[in-house]
């Protein structure tokens, strides 16, 4: 385990805000680089390139807590981009089609109402 211990003042490859703590990613790439956050390690690639993983320092702590979509990338081919794009088509296919159900239910319940007030204009 990392104890926290001996906190030195990092500074996040991508953003460059000074890490206070842990940094969420460390990579040993000759020097020491770190990524303060998952957004950030998201992108760390386009400083990297795509074979950084091997060198990650604490890779423990992405197998735990959060099993991303790092290690499933990897798997793939490492096409993280058309991994996103995928899952966001998906979501919003779904979306979509409850928009419609909904609007298709609100169209029922119209045209009922339709008839009913139409039978009220005949009296
Ligand atoms: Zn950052």
């Amino acid at each position: 385990m990392l104890t926290g211990e001996a906190i030195t003042t990092n500074k996040c490859l991508m953003c460059e805000n000074v890490i206070e703590g842990k940094p969420w990613i460390s990579v040993d790439m000759g020097c020491i680089v770190h990524v303060c956050s998952y957004l950030c390690g998201k992108n760390i690639d386009t400083k990297l390139g795509k074979g950084y993983w091997k060198d990650v320092i604490n890779k423990e702590d992405f197998d735990e807590p959060r099993p991303t979509c790092q290690t499933q990338n990897k798997t793939i081919g490492g096409d993280i981009t058309t991994g996103f794009g995928l899952d966001e088509i998906r979501e919003e296919i779904e979306q979509e089609n409850q928009r419609i159900e909904m609007m298709e239910i609100e169209y029922e319940e119209s045209s009922e109402e339709d008839e009913y007030s139409d039978g009220e204009n005949y009296y």
